[in-house]
Order: structure tokens, then C-alpha cells, then sequence
């Protein structure tokens, strides 16, 4: 009988699992499969505990979902990547592994562990990868001279045009190999982990489909106009799942065409697809340009800007204590869900850079250490975008105001209050600029003043930024 191997790694499920799907397509192959957990290197790339607890309620799931199957998940805990590649090759040799399938991760690091690995091997085991986390492979949706495109639009284009040339299919869940298996609770993790709050990021498979039929049977069709206001929930919230592949974008994808049959010709539903689109086009620019691994900035002038070096500023943006509510609220929520909205992030990213003139890779780890749905493709491009160093990005001169985001984006201040509960007597009126309220008042207020003035501070940027591109 052959042994097939299922590296799971960033795919945690059992629908649409294109590795899970191969290895279990020979009726009569011995299925297992493994997981290994690397601390060290979760340290190293600061995962979030809150991550690292989503991912190990995960695999509790992913393990009872393959053991009703009668597949074991194997799970074990090495240190980093080296040690991983040395269990895998000795996994193998342990249970006379025949075949291994694995999905691609794009990342450097994972992607040359997987080539140590299949080196490991040799000959003796088939190894077969699959990319299962994307739409479309990175490298597949080109310019003319067949390169990959660094402007997001036509990227899309290109994109949705391949999509209605063919769509990528779901595959099912395997069907059951054998008498069900009893297993055992995942061991903890040698890694800090935190609790995480179940009404808004409830465990498991059949909880994130859920959450998906639901956002597309009625909020997609209202999330052009919900989506950037931070007090309504306008956006689905699928970012953690899809982050540890819990989800599959083929699942968004069809499940969106399910209910908005028209959205690959821009009609109701195609604002959010495009916002899968541009999870691919991080991806694809991660696999084109490897030093965005290595958080290098695309645009390497911008590697010439002096940065402030200053952690009593960088400890206000951190903690939420800038003194600018929309700043602070977005700040608060992170902090204490691991999530925050994408209107913030933006906001939040282009506050710490460009008012406080604090490096893009301080605000990028600080992310990672905090966010739930942690991705290094999609913060790196995220925070390249804010700090204008990214292909395609805000051009460095465009600076948001943090008090008229605010103003536009959370009017009456219904978000600030709910985080920021010290300002629950100001008025509307003074709610994003409480200080002159105030002074105004003669009030002493537990909230703190502006640590910048936004005005000088854009000032100081505009010139640190032209100072940076002149030394080109
Ligand atoms: P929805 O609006 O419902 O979008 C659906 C899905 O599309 C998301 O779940 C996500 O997978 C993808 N998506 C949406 N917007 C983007 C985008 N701009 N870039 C890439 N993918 C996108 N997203 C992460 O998943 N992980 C991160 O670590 C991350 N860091 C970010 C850092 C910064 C500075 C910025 C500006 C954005 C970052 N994003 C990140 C992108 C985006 O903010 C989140 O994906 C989004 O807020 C998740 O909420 P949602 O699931 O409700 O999104």
C-alpha cells in the first residue's frame, strides 16, 4: 500500500484543499497528515498570541474534521525552519512515505525550506506542491513583455479577464478513508498565545463558510458604501480565516458568484471581489520581488529618509495615547481584537510615517505582533502603500489629516466612543479635536493633547521625503 504525506502549513481545512484533495485521490492510498509548529520562527517574524491561538484552535478543528475521515493529523513542535525541514525528512522515513503534497507558501524563507525539503528527499518520495492560497499562480497574470505588473488597475483587468476565461475550481472534501479516529486536544504551543474574542472570529470551517454566505447573501451588495466607515460592519471580517487558510479565495469566489452572478462584469459584488484582487496582487509582487520579503522598499530612494528615531512617540502610537481620537480608537481596537478596520489601517499606517517620520518596518512588526489576520504579503504591501515606498502606492506628497478622516469617516464619533470611553462627554461637535473642547471649557480631560502638530509635522515630511529623492 503507498503512503501519501499532506504537509498542512497555511491551509488549514478540509474543503477545497487542493494538497488534501491529491493525496486522498487514489482510493486506496494510506492518507496521513502532518503539521509542524516552528515558535522560534514565529518568534523571529513576531506572530501575533492571538494568532497563534486562532491557529491552534485551528488545528484542533482541522484534526477532529480529518480524524471523523479517518485521516491522523500528526502534529509536532520544533524550534525553526531547519529543525522542520530535519522532522519532515525523518517523518518520511518513519512511515515510509511514498508522496508528499503540500500548498505553496510565497514567502522566501518558506519558499527555499521547501526546496531544502524536496533536496531531503530525493528520489525516494514524490513531492507535489499546489497553489491552493490564490485565485490564480503568481507569475500567471503578466504584462505584454511578461512581467508582472506593479500598477494594481491593470493588473485587475488582466485579472478578472483571465477569471472569465476559466475560473478556478473547488474541490471537495475528501470522503471518509475509514472507521473514524479519536484524538486527543492539540498540545499547547511553546508560544504565548491569547484568548480571542468567539462572537467576532468563531472557530472552525463551517463557522468561516457561514460568515461567508452571509456576507455575500447581503452586505456585499452595500459594501461600496458601508466599507470605509469604521462603526458599521461593512466588510467581512474573512481576513483572519483567509490568513491562516481556513478559507479559500476560490470559496470567496464562487460563493460570490453564487449570489452576484454578474460580478466579473462589475456588477453588485465586484467592489469586494476586487479587494481579493488586490490580496493576489501582493502575492504575486511577494513571488516577482523577493527583497519585499526582506522588507526592502520597492521604491529604493525611499531608504534615504532620515527617520525619527524616537520611542516615546513610537510608545503613544503603540499604546493609542496620540492625542488624535481616530488615531487612538483604531489603536484600541487592534490592541484588544487583533483586528482593525481598513479604513484605520490606512490611516493609522500614514499617521505613524508621514506625522510622525517613524521608519514603515517599526509600524509593519508592530502589526504582526498584534493582528489576528497577520499576512506578511498583504501588511508589507499595506504598509509600502501608506508609507509610499510600494509599486503602485500613495504618492509620498498625498498625507491624510488624522482629524478629517476622522470628521469624514466616523462623523458623530460612534467608533471613538466605543474605544476611547474618556471621551464619552465631549460633544460631537469637539469629539475628533477634544483638546479645544477643553480648553474651551476650562476641563481637565484624561485623554492626551496632540503629541504632533499635524500641520508642521506634514511639513517636516514633505521635506524629509523631497531631501531622501534629491540624494538619489
Ligand atoms: P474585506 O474588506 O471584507 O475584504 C475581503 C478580503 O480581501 C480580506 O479578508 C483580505 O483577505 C482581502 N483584502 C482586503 N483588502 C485588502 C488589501 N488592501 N490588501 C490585501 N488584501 C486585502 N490584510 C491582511 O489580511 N493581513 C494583514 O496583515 C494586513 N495588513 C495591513 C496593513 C496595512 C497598513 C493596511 C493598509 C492593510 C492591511 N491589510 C492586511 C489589508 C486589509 O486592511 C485587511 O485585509 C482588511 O481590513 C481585512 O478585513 P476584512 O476581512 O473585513 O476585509
Amino acid at each position: 500500500m503507498t503512503t501519501h504525506l499532506v504537509w498542512f502549513r497555511n491551509d488549514l481545512r478540509i474543503n477545497d484543499n487542493l494538497a488534501l484533495a491529491a493525496a486522498c485521490r487514489d482510493p486506496g492510498a494510506r492518507v496521513v497528515g502532518l503539521f509542524i509548529a516552528t515558535p522560534e520562527q514565529w518568534r523571529q517574524h513576531d506572530m501575533s498570541p492571538r494568532q497563534a491561538q486562532f491557529l491552534h484552535s485551528h488545528l484542533d478543528a482541522l484534526q477532529a474534521s480529518l480524524a471523523e475521515r479517518g485521516i491522523e493529523l500528526c502534529i509536532r513542535q520544533v524550534p525553526d525552519f531547519a529543525a522542520s525541514v530535519e522532522c519532515l525528512v525523518q517523518f518520511c522515513e518513519n512511515e515510509n512515505i511514498d508522496a508528499l503534497f503540500y500548498n505553496y507558501q510565497y514567502e522566501l524563507n518558506e519558499r527555499q525550506r521547501d526546496l531544502t525539503v524536496e533536496r531531503g528527499l530525493g528520489k525516494k518520495v514524490i513531492c507535489q506542491g499546489f497553489d491552493d492560497s490564490v485565485l490564480l499562480p503568481p507569475g500567471s497574470v503578466t504584462t505584454g513583455n511578461h512581467e508582472m505588473y506593479k500598477v494594481f488597475t491593470p493588473f485587475s483587468k488582466a485579472f478578472i479577464k483571465r477569471l472569465r476565461e476559466g475560473l478556478p475550481e473547488c474541490v471537495v472534501a475528501p470522503r471518509p478513508r475509514g472507521e473514524a479516529l479519536s484524538v486527543m486536544p492539540v498540545e499547547p504551543f511553546d508560544y504565548p498565545c491569547v484568548e480571542i474574542d468567539s462572537s467576532l472570529f468563531p472557530i472552525g470551517e463551517r463557522a468561516a463558510i457561514a460568515k461567508l454566505r452571509e456576507f455575500c447573501q447581503h452586505p456585499a451588495a452595500d459594501y461600496p458604501e458601508q466599507r470605509d466607515f469604521p462603526a458599521i460592519e461593512g466588510t467581512s471580517r474573512l481576513s483572519p480565516y483567509l490568513a491562516l487558510g481556513v478559507l479559500s479565495p476560490r470559496q470567496c469566489l464562487h460563493r460570490l458568484l453564487k449570489e452576484h452572478p454578474q460580478v466579473l462584469d462589475g456588477g453588485s459584488g465586484s467592489v469586494w471581489l476586487n479587494e481579493l484582487i488586490w490580496r493576489e496582487f501582493y502575492r504575486h509582487l511577494l513571488v516577482a520581488y523577493p527583497k519585499l520579503c526582506r522588507h526592502q522598499p520597492f521604491i529604493l530612494w525611499t531608504d534615504n529618509v532620515r527617520w525619527q528615531q524616537d520611542e516615546a512617540l513610537l510608545d503613544a502610537w503603540q499604546q493609542g495615547k496620540t492625542g488624535y481620537p481616530i488615531v487612538d480608537a483604531a489603536m484600541r481596537q487592534l490592541n484588544t481584537t487583533g483586528w482593525m478596520h481598513n479604513r484605520l489601517r490606512m490611516v493609522v499606517a500614514s499617521f505613524l510615517v508621514k506625522d510622525l517620520l517613524i521608519d514603515w518596518r517599526a509600524g509593519e512588526r508592530y502589526f504582526m505582533s498584534q493582528l489576528i489576520d497577520g499576512d506578511l504579503a498583504a501588511n508589507n504591501g499595506g504598509w509600502q502603500w501608506a508609507a509610499s515606498t510600494g509599486t503602485d502606492a500613495a504618492p509620498y506628497f498625498r498625507i491624510f489629516n488624522p482629524t478629517t478622516q476622522g470628521e469624514r469617516f466616523d462623523a458623530k464619533g460612534a467608533f471613538i466612543r466605543q474605544w476611547l470611553p474618556e471621551l464619552g462627554d465631549v460633544p460631537d461637535k469637539y469629539v475628533h479635536t477634544p483638546w479645544l473642547w477643553a480648553d474651551k471649557e476650562q476641563l481637565p480631560l484624561d485623554y492626551p493633547r496632540p503629541i504632533v502638530e499635524h500641520k508642521q509635522a506634514r511639513i517636516a515630511t514633505l521635506a524629509a521625503y523631497e531631501a531622501a529623492r534629491k540624494s538619489e
